[in-house]
């Protein structure tokens, strides 16, 4: 029998991508692989991709769900809860049931739930007698904050809302850096996301799967500790081999926005190690002000750049450059709205990364190899920040004034710092070493070296997956 995962994926790009590059690793390894979206997030993918760059053996299929405007805490409790009624358990269990009634040669014989996604899950699974995973897309850390925090709570600590009680640092393990209180990652929506988070990981914690897109070697003495409690299972790096050795992929992640592939030509024509990328991923919003500090600090730096500037990337209205600005950088600034990541930041030129810290674009950049300028938004990309910058130190930080806006001046400082300094050349060796560990981290969850050591592997998932409940 052919084994047939249901992969269910969180709503938003930045879980899908993972999601998606776990389905090609499925596929590679013989699977079957059916892909359910909500249908919101299908038609906009349908439309923004050629259908011949979506998957032949990943079969992509929906049911009705969009979240509402998600702008007020209110609005943030009632998206999630909409989420888990209208994607959840009784919805899934249908589609299971569909999906058999129509491949009675290739019936589903396991369920990859995204971690978020896992509410009530189990039973549905157990009902169907086929295992479950959750695949968790974040760092191992991201996931230990929820499952450490009702200790937290005990010990005072924390509120019980989530909030710390003292204005300092909180260190969820001795295993973990300590985290800014301002850096919690529930802090920009509240009780309710700290309490769902930690409902989270009580309900993950009993599932015998725990797939992370991480991978050990970047937060060994964490998994040690959590993996005796928990299935944890690091899969990362999961973007698909070719990026390691060159940029041409046929792949291409199902995408919100059209990818502008042009941008690909135009790096073509700038040295290497020279172009300063800046992307903030599918979410980010930022103000008129803070889009013209940046745009002038590019301007300022005199160096090459390429701008991923999402058309709702400023809340209200299509961004607004200051006048001119795109003629006065015409010779070497390149603004694009969406771009393929993955095929940019492996393009020889790039020279660096002013990223929002989406745990994504800071695996990509680390298994790339490329150093970061780190600006964090919101939820975990405060504790990926402080991993980047305090404990890999593949990066710097870009710090905001008293108003939250990051001036031109702190840009340019930045940059030269980086890509000029002693200390800059000391992060762009952490990252070529870092690049390497990833590497053989990727061939052994490819299962290239199952032997080089023991333990949780994506290979063992694979294997025992089509039998083990
Ligand atoms: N991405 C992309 N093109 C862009 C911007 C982002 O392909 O122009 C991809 C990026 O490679 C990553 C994802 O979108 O896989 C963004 O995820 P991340 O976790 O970095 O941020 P989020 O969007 O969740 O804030």
């Amino acid at each position: 029998m052919v084994p047939h995962a249901l992969l269910v994926a969180f709503p938003l790009q930045g879980h899908i991508n993972p999601m998606m590059q776990l389905a090609w690793k499925l596929v590679s390894h013989g699977f079957l692989v059916t892909f359910l979206n909500s249908d919101s997030n299908h038609n906009r993918i349908l439309k923004a991709n050629t259908p011949n760059s979506l998957h032949d053996n990943i079969r992509m299929i929906s049911v009705p769900f969009e979240f509402p405007v998600m702008d007020t805490l209110e609005g943030i409790a009632n998206g999630m809860e909409a989420l888990g009624k209208d994607m959840g358990p009784s919805v899934i269990d249908r589609v299971v049931r569909e999906i058999n009634a129509r491949n009675e040669e290739n019936k589903l014989t396991c369920i990859i739930a995204d971690a978020w996604m896992c509410f009530g899950l189990q039973s549905v699974a157990t009902l169907h007698k086929i295992p479950l995973a959750a695949f968790h897309t974040a760092l191992t850390s991201f996931f230990a904050i929820y499952y450490f925090s009702p200790s937290l709570v005990s010990l005072g600590i924390l509120a019980s809302d989530g909030t710390p009680k003292k204005d300092k640092t909180v260190k969820f393990h001795s295993s973990m850096p300590a985290l800014h209180s301002g850096d919690l990652p529930w802090l920009w929506a509240g009780e309710y996301m700290f309490r769902k988070g930690i409902r989270m990981a009580e309900e993950v914690k009993h599932i015998k799967w725990v797939l992370f897109n991480s991978f050990l070697e970047i937060e060994v003495p964490l998994v040690e500790t959590l993996s005796k409690e928990v299935g944890v299972y690091p899969i990362g790096p999961l973007i698909p081999p070719e990026f390691l050795h060159s940029r041409t992929s046929t792949k291409v992640l199902p995408s919100f926005w059209k990818n502008d592939t042009e941008c690909l030509q135009w790096l073509d024509k700038h040295y290497a190690h020279s172009v300063i990328y800046i992307s903030f991923g599918s979410i980010t919003v930022l103000s008129e002000k803070q889009v013209e500090e940046l745009a002038m600090g590019m301007e300022a730096t005199r160096r090459p750049f390429l701008w991923l500037l999402r058309p709702d990337l400023m809340k209200g209205s299509e961004a607004i450059l200051p006048a001119d600005f795109l003629e006065r950088v015409r010779d070497r600034g390149c603004i694009v709205s969406w771009a393929p990541q993955l095929e940019v930041l492996s393009h020889p030129s790039i020279a660096c990364f002013v990223t929002h810290c989406g745990w994504n674009s800071v695996q990509e950049s680390i298994t790339i190899g490329v150093p970061m300028l780190c600006w964090p938004y919101f939820a975990d990309q405060f504790l990926n920040r402080t991993y980047v910058i305090d404990v890999w130190k593949l990066g710097l930080p870009l710090n905001a004034n008293s108003e939250g806006i990051i001036e031109k001046g702190e840009f340019v400082k930045g940059l030269e710092i980086l890509l000029e300094s002693e200390q800059g050349l000391e992060i762009r060796e952490e990252a070529r070493k870092l690049k390497i560990i990833a590497f053989w981290s990727h061939c052994f969850v490819s299962g290239l070296s199952l032997s080089c050591r023991e333990g949780p592997c994506f290979v063992s998932f694979c294997l025992l997956c089509p039998t083990s409940t």
